[in-house]
Order: C-alpha cells, then structure tokens, then sequence
C-alpha cells in the first residue's frame, strides 16, 4: 500500500517547501523507489491560471494542460514523478467540487459542513494523485501553519493518518531558525510555536527541517528536541546553499534524511542511493570554462519567478556548454523608451519570453528587430515568437501596421490571430489553447537538426495562432515555418535559416528542461550564444545603468496587477 509524506512549513512563507519536497522526491526515487508528487494550495482561485505573474510567479503547465503552480516545475526538474490536473488542488477547486456535488443533490438533504465534506474531498484529492505502482506520495502542503487558510488541508491529512499504520504516514516540517545578528544568537522560539500550532491540530511532526543561515549546534538541536518533542537525529538542518538550489538534495543526504525517511516509513530494504550523475552535473555547474550575457526582455522581469522555468532552462543549458549565464533582466517598456541599442549592447543572446496584454510589446518587437539585424542569437517563446513574426511582417515584409489581433482588433495585417473557432468565444478562460501538442519538424530546418527527431510534443498555453494568409509570402521572405501541429495545421516553429540563430516557438520548451537534460532548444540557444561572444572576444558586454518601469494594467491570461523593472542579476542563487 502506498506510504504518505506530508510536508508542512512554518513561521514564514516561501521557505522553499517546494524545492525541499522536490529533494525529498529525489532522494527516495535515487534508492529506487517510486514517487508522486503534489501540491495542495490554500487559496480560493480553482487555479493560478487567473492570477497575475507578480502575484504568484509563473504558471506552470501540465501535459495535461493543467494550469498549475509553479513547484511542480521543480517536481519535474527533481524527479520523474508523473505531473498532471490531480497535482495541484487549491481551496478553491475543493469547493467547487463540493458545491457542485451539493446542487447535484449528492449530499441527500445533509448539512455540508467543512469536516467532513471538505476534508472527505481532500482526501479524494489526496488519493487521485497516486496510483498503484507508486511506493510513496509525497504531498506539500502550501502556506504556513498557523493560517486559517490551511487548516482543512492540515485535518485531512491527520485523517488520512488516523485510518492508516503509524509507519504508513510521515509528516515533515519545514521551519525557519532567524538569525539574531545583534545577539549573534539563532532563535527556536518561532520553530516551537508552529510545531505547537501543528500539535494542536493532532500533528505531531517526526522530521523537522530547519531552514539557517548558520549550522545548528548540538545544545540548539537539543533543545529543538525537548520543546518540539521530536528526536535529535529527526532535526536536520537546511542551511542556505552556496551556490545552487540543485546543491539541496546532496546537502540532505549528507545528513542521512533518505536513510531516516526509509526508517521511519519502514520502506522495504532499498538500493543504496545514487545520485553520481547529480554530482557530476553540480561539478560542471561549479566550474563553468565561459561565460555567455543573455538578454531576456520581458514584461515581469522585477520578478524571479515569473520567468522562473525559464532562468531554469538558461542554467541548465549552461552545463553541456560548459558556460556560466549570465543575465541581463530588461524590461520590454524600456526598450520602447530607451532603444534597443543602449539596453541590448554587448549582450550574446536575446530571448523573448510568453505573455499576455499589450505593455511593452513593442519593446519586445524593437528587441527582435535588434537581434535580427545584428545577428545576435535570439530565442521566442509563445508571445515571443508571436512578436517575432510582428517584427518581421514590419521590417521585412513591409506590412507597417501588421500586429496580432491580440493588441489590435482592427489592424489591416492581422498576422497572428484567432482560431475561426474562437473568434466568437467570450468567455476567455475555456479558449486557450493548453498542454501537450504534438508538432511535426521540417527535413533540412534548424528545428528539426536540434531536437534530432522529425516529431515532438511540446506544452502550450495561448489563444492567438499564427496566420496562415501570411505563411507563403513570409516564407519567400526568408521566414520559414518549421514546425506545424499537423492536425490543425497550426505554425509551432518559425526560423529565419539565414541567421546565426533565430528561433521562435508557439510553445513553452521551458517546462521541460531539467539539470540532467537541458532543453535542446534551449542548449542550442546557449551554444549560438557562445559562438557569439567567442566571435567578440568572449568581452562581457556593458551593462547599462539600472531603469525602472511604471505600474501598469493587467496582463495575466485573465486578469491581476503588476509592477515592472529593469534589473541585472545572476541565475543560479537560491
Ligand atoms: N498572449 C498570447 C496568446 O494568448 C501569448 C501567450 C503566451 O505567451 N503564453 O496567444
């Protein structure tokens, strides 16, 4: 039967319960276990799909085409666990549920109340995630404790415990020790109270991790211990990384969190673990020979997450290239007020990511332009390659007012457009086009040279196409269309072949890079950009002074608000 992990997190939110719930998936799957991985989100939308980037970092896509949150991109960045619409359940989509049920007359004329029809759909929630052939399911559960939001959550997984074997259920919190500097002191007073709050509800936690910025002394574990009533080997620290998140799950092996997590769920005698080629990678990733400037102009660049899959992939791709990225973050409005020339000067690639609304679309056009015409390695993603093929239609194919239909209803060029189906659609949420695709390269393209294989899948989410009226006067242009989702016929892949690197893409490669296999896309993205700088000299390009851009409307699939920036940073860093 399949054994349950629960991970909970305490005193602060964005711990990185995610990342250490990925680990933990990871180092279970090295002693050759298997796995599945979800994530239970307190709040009341059905899914983030609706929500803006800054409230909530990126949406990540299933095969599926569920709209999810963003840990489950480090679930499939850690581990093999299969990710679908069962791997993520917010509040929300609990109570719609139940409340559809109730208007159906489900309930037979009963009172539904929170316990237990709330919590009896959790645990349906719990268990649509796990099918037989998994050994252990492993369940973060979003928020801290303490809020009123979690607490159904939390009482249906002391349910779930209460009708299985003790050995079946373990629960993991992740807590905070702060780090007094005036008194040189770290505090367990913040990490005794959420483990109080959690023994109220009936939990009593049988590992805590405890996140630091210093190592743990003996008399602290100690006293974690005695307050927290969980033994001193079952508090393992999680110090900060130095230099990668994917440092974390070698960090906890180290102190035997695999071997503890086998113990306490009396998992049968495992293989010992392996994690070698993770090392090996961690290796690479150390001790980069070159380094490479990539420009991402967007339109949530003040935030990490919101590109979070993304800054993934561009790390990912650095290793097989023995190459540090570096980023240079532009906000897409500042290059509309400041020019391409002084934001993108010396970078050796510029990538273009997804996004909705109208803000800062030219700046994206105006970036393409720049990397068209200097020749600079550029890379479309979703509304990237929607922007790229804007640019062309204006700069090349002299269709001025060319734009897509998204931004201008009534402009004479409608180069991207809607489907005919969807034209007459209003409401928005049911017309994306979302998930997995299959779409069909073309002999002799660079598409289909990198991915090596004349078919591929890749996951979508968008409204508007490219249109077809346009595919054979581009295309004489120097534009080619090389992919197509054939069933459809719907251009996936646009290349311009006579450029060093010039790809863009309907689809969002992002979500599936991982440490271990980069993205081809993405690795022959890294790859041209080194040849770029290797061509200048290798000179790190000038950075410009730091610009801000203004709060602005809403730019979701649906809706929320924002604010912008210009930054320069590195990847990598936790
Ligand atoms: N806004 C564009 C569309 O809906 C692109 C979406 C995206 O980049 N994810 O088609």
């Amino acid at each position: 039967m399949v054994k349950h992990i629960f991970i909970t997190g305490g005193v602060v939110s964005s711990l990185g319960k995610g990342l250490t719930s990925a680990a933990i998936g990871m180092l279970l799957e090295n002693r050759g276990f298997r796995i599945s991985m979800q994530k239970l989100d307190p709040y009341i939308n059905v899914d983030p799909g609706t929500m803006s980037p800054y409230q909530h970092g990126e949406v990540y896509v299933t095969d599926d085409g569920a709209e999810t949150d963003l840990d489950l991109g480090h679930y499939e960045r850690f581990t093999h666990a299969k990710v679908n619409c069962h791997s993520n359940y917010t509040t929300g989509k609990i109570y719609s549920e139940v409340i559809r049920k109730e208007r159906k007359g489900d309930y037979l004329g009963r009172t539904v109340q929170v316990i237990p029809h709330i919590t009896d759909e959790i645990k349906a929630a719990i268990q649509a995630a796990v099918d037989p052939s998994i050994d252990v399911a492993i369940c973060e559960i979003g928020g801290t404790v303490g809020d009123i939001e979690s607490l159904p959550f939390l009482e249906a997984a002391r349910q779930l415990a209460l009708s299985r074997e003790p050995e079946d259920v373990l629960f993991v919190h992740l807590t905070l020790l702060p780090y007094l500097k005036a008194s040189g002191e770290m505090k367990t007073k913040p990490t005794q109270q959420s483990v109080g709050k959690l023994r109220e509800i009936g939990v009593q936690p049988h590992i805590l991790i405890c996140r630091t910025e210093k190592p743990i002394s003996e008399e602290m574990r100690e006293k974690i211990s005695l307050f927290c009533n969980v033994p001193r080997r079952c508090v393992i620290e999680e110090k900060d990384v130095d230099f990668s998140i994917y440092e974390l799950p070698v960090n906890l092996v180290k102190q035997g969190l695999d071997a503890l997590i086998v113990e306490k769920l009396r998992l049968p005698a495992s293989q010992p673990s392996d994690d070698s080629a993770w090392r090996r990678m961690l290796e690479k990733l150390k001790a980069p020979k070159h380094r490479v400037e990539i420009a991402v102009v967007g339109k949530y660049i003040s935030l990490h997450d919101a590109y979070k899959s993304i800054y993934e992939s561009l790390t990912h791709s650095g290793i097989p290239n023995d190459t540090k990225i570096e980023l240079r973050k532009v906000a897409a409005e500042d290059v509309e007020q400041l020019g391409a020339a002084q934001l993108l000067a010396g970078v050796h690639g510029i990538l273009v990511p997804g996004g909705f609304g109208e803000r800062g679309v030219l700046g994206k056009v105006e970036a393409i332009r720049y990397a068209r015409e200097r020749k600079i390695p550029f890379l479309g993603l979703c509304l990237g390659m929607q922007c790229a093929v804007i640019e062309f239609a204006r700069n090349v194919a002299g269709l001025a007012h060319a734009h897509s239909a998204e931004f201008d209803s009534k402009t004479s060029d409608p180069v991207i457009h809607l489907m005919p189906a969807q034209e007459n659609v209003s409401d928005k949420g049911g017309t994306m086009r979302l998930g997995s695709y299959s779409c069909a390269l073309r002999p002799g393209s660079r598409a289909r040279a990198i991915y090596g294989t004349p078919q591929i899948e890749e996951r979508h989410r968008h409204r508007f196409e490219f249109n077809n009226a346009y595919r054979e006067r581009f295309e004489s242009l120097g534009l080619l269309a090389s992919g197509i989702h054939e069933p459809m016929n719907l251009v996936e892949i646009v290349e311009i072949p006579n450029h060093p690197f010039f790809v863009g893409v309907q689809y969002h490669p992002e979500y599936k890079s991982r440490p271990l296999e980069p993205h081809p896309l993405f690795r022959e993205f890294v790859h041209a950009a080194l040849t770029h700088a290797k061509a200048l000299g290798n000179a790190p390009g000038k950075r410009p002074g730091e610009s801000t851009g203004d709060a602005s409307s809403s730019d979701t699939g649906h809706e929320g608000a924002e604010v912008g920036a210009t930054s320069t940073t590195e990847i990598g860093a936790r």
